[in-house]
């Protein structure tokens, strides 16, 4: 589930994190029953998922809460989407029900993209274009609160775009075709522009 075929997009850590302490099989499960826990409330009440889960839909695909599953990752990373499997939320790294929510949204941008636009995921410049989306429209880089207080559209921020880079490269350096971190600086700037303004199925101004 791990490897890097399997597993080309992933969602990094917000910040740098440490080794992990060696987890007990009791720790493990009570992780991933929280997760579960998160999951099901996000799955029920957030605006952004639900939002998500209709657009796919509307795209023409489903997305089946069993490919939506808690694990526990030997890497460092909240989360990873893979065309056939589905969803992976990371129970050992994501903190709390907030950051699975931002999770879960990354993660439903990248679904959205595969039903939607046919990505090729082994072309280093497609994935860096959904990376770029799902960070953007995620929230994970605070763009939701924007995206709330102005009632279906989103301001954007100098220090909002630097987010967005800096974490789609992160993702981007995992790909396989990547061949270390300015590599990958590399094709987010060449891809940025386009991407980043394609802001599908949200709408969008600028302020
Ligand atoms: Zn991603």
């Amino acid at each position: 589930m791990s490897s890097p075929e399997k597993q080309l997009s992933t969602t990094p850590p917000q910040q740098q994190q440490l080794e992990q302490p060696v987890l007990s099989e009791e720790k493990k499960a009570e992780l991933c029953r929280q997760c579960d826990e998160y999951k099901s409330w996000m799955m029920k009440y957030s605006p952004t998922v639900l939002f998500m889960f209709d657009q796919i839909k509307n795209a023409g695909g489903y997305v089946s809460p069993n490919k939506i599953t808690c694990e526990i990752c030997p890497d460092p990373k909240l989360g990873g989407f893979h065309a056939e499997m589905g969803i992976q939320l990371c129970a050992n790294y994501i903190p709390d029900k907030w950051v699975l929510n931002d999770t879960l949204s990354h993660e439903l941008v990248h679904w959205y993209d595969n039903t939607r636009f046919k990505v090729d995921w082994m072309d280093l410049r497609h994935h860096a274009c959904s990376e770029i989306r799902a960070a953007s429209l995620s929230g994970e880089c605070a763009i939701m609160t924007e995206f709330k207080k102005n009632a279906g559209m989103m301001k954007i921020s100098k220090g909002h775009q630097r987010c967005v880079k800096r974490r789609a490269a992160l993702s981007v350096v995992g790909h396989p075709k990547c061949k270390d971190m300015d590599h990958a600086n590399q094709i987010v700037d060449e891809v940025f522009r386009s991407c980043f303004n394609d802001t599908r199925p949200f709408e969008m101004i600028y302020s």
